[in-house]
C-alpha cells in the first residue's frame, strides 16, 4: 500500500532516549531508519489508542477471525461478513483515529498523567466519529443502502441512509 510505504517520513522521529507517552520506547541500538519503522508500527498497532481501536474492530468480527495488522494497514478484507468497500472505510477510519489518538496523547500538558483507559475511550470515540462522518456524508439514500440493517460497523436504515453499528467490547 502506497500510503504505508510513504509514511516513513511522517515527521515523528523521537529523540534518542525519549519514549511515547504510553511508556513505549524504540530500541536505542537500532539504526534510525529502523526506529522510524518501530515507531510507525507502534503508533498504528500497539500504542494505547491503537490497541483500543483494534479491540473494538476485533469485537465486531466473527470470533473465528483474528485481526492482524496487515488487514488494517493494507486494507485487506478479512472476512465475508464485512463488505469489501466497508472494510476499506473501517480501516481508513481506524488509521485516522489511531493517529489522532496519538496526537491527543502528545498534546496532553502532563504526559505522565495520561490514563490509558481515558486514551482508549477517546480513541474509540474517534473511530466512532470517523464512521459517523462517513455515514453522514452518504446523504439520505446511500449507494450502500443494500448493506442490510445488521452489517457490522456501518449498516443501512430502512429508508436507505446509513447508520453506525459498532458493538463496543466490555
Ligand atoms: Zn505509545
Amino acid at each position: 500500500m502506497v500510503w504505508w510505504e510513504q509514511a516513513g517520513g511522517h515527521g515523528w522521529p523521537m529523540k534518542r532516549g525519549t519514549a511515547c507517552p504510553c511508556g513505549w520506547q524504540h530500541s536505542a541500538a537500532s539504526p534510525r531508519a529502523t526506529q522510524v519503522l518501530q515507531l510507525r508500527e507502534h503508533v498504528f498497532w500497539t500504542c494505547t489508542g491503537a490497541s483500543a481501536i483494534r479491540r473494538a474492530i476485533q469485537h465486531n468480527l466473527p470470533v473465528s477471525v483474528q485481526l492482524l495488522s496487515r488487514h488494517v494497514w493494507l486494507l485487506k478484507q478479512r472476512c465475508q461478513t464485512v463488505r469489501k468497500e466497508m472494510w476499506y472505510v473501517v480501516c481508513l477510519a481506524a488509521l485516522t483515529a489511531m493517529l489522532r489518538a496519538r496526537g491527543l496523547m502528545l498534546s496532553t500538558p502532563s504526559r505522565t498523567g495520561v490514563e490509558p483507559a481515558v486514551v482508549g475511550t477517546r480513541a474509540v470515540d474517534l473511530l466512532l466519529a470517523a464512521l459517523k462522518d462517513f455515514a453522514a456524508c452518504q446523504g439520505g439514500v446511500s449507494s450502500f443502502s443494500d448493506l442490510g440493517q445488521s452489517h457490522p460497523f456501518v449498516c443501512a436504515r430502512p429508508n436507505g441512509s446509513l447508520a453506525v453499528l459498532l458493538q463496543l467490547p466490555p
